[in-house]
C-alpha cells in the first residue's frame, strides 16, 4: 500500500496500537471509523496550540487553522505543514473522498474537502479522537 520511500516513521503491530489507543481511538485511527458529529471533545476548544496526532504524537494542525464549519468534526483549513499528511484516494461508502493520514504513522485522521474559506478552500475534516490538543505554553 504504500509507495517505496513513504514508508510511516513510526510502526507498530495492530495489538500494540490497540493497547495503547484503546477500543475508541482505535476504531477511528487504526480502522479508518468516523466519530459520531457533534461528540468530538476537541470540537468547541478554541484556544491557541497545536493539534498533535492521537497515536504518535505529530504535530499536525495550529489551532490558527481551526475553524467553525457546523459540520459537527473539528475542521482545519491546512495541516500546520503538508509533508506531515498524507492524503489517499477513499472510493468506500459509494463516493469519492480525499483520506487524510498521519505521515509519520499512517493513522487514519479524517478527509480532506474542498469547500472550506477561501483563499485556501480546503477544509480539513477531522475526528477529534483523532487529535490530542496541546494548550500553547503561556
Ligand atoms: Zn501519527
Amino acid at each position: 500500500m504504500n509507495h517505496a520511500g513513504e514508508d510511516p516513521e513510526v510502526v507498530k503491530t495492530e495489538d500494540e496500537w490497540r493497547r495503547e489507543l484503546g477500543e475508541e481511538r482505535y476504531s477511528v485511527l487504526r480502522e479508518a471509523a468516523t466519530e459520531r458529529p457533534f461528540t468530538g471533545t476537541l470540537l468547541r476548544v478554541t484556544e491557541s496550540g497545536t493539534y498533535l496526532c492521537g497515536a504518535c504524537g505529530a504535530a499536525l494542525f495550529d489551532a490558527s487553522a481551526k475553524f467553525e464549519s457546523h459540520c459537527g468534526w473539528p475542521s482545519f483549513t491546512h495541516p500546520e505543514q503538508q509533508k506531515n499528511v498524507r492524503l489517499v484516494d477513499d472510493d468506500t461508502l459509494g463516493m469519492h473522498r480525499v483520506e487524510v493520514r498521519c505521515k509519520r504513522c499512517d493513522s487514519h485522521l479524517g478527509h480532506v474537502f474542498d469547500d472550506g474559506p477561501a483563499p485556501r478552500n480546503t477544509r480539513y475534516c477531522i475526528n477529534s479522537l483523532a487529535l490530542t490538543f496541546a494548550p500553547k505554553e503561556l
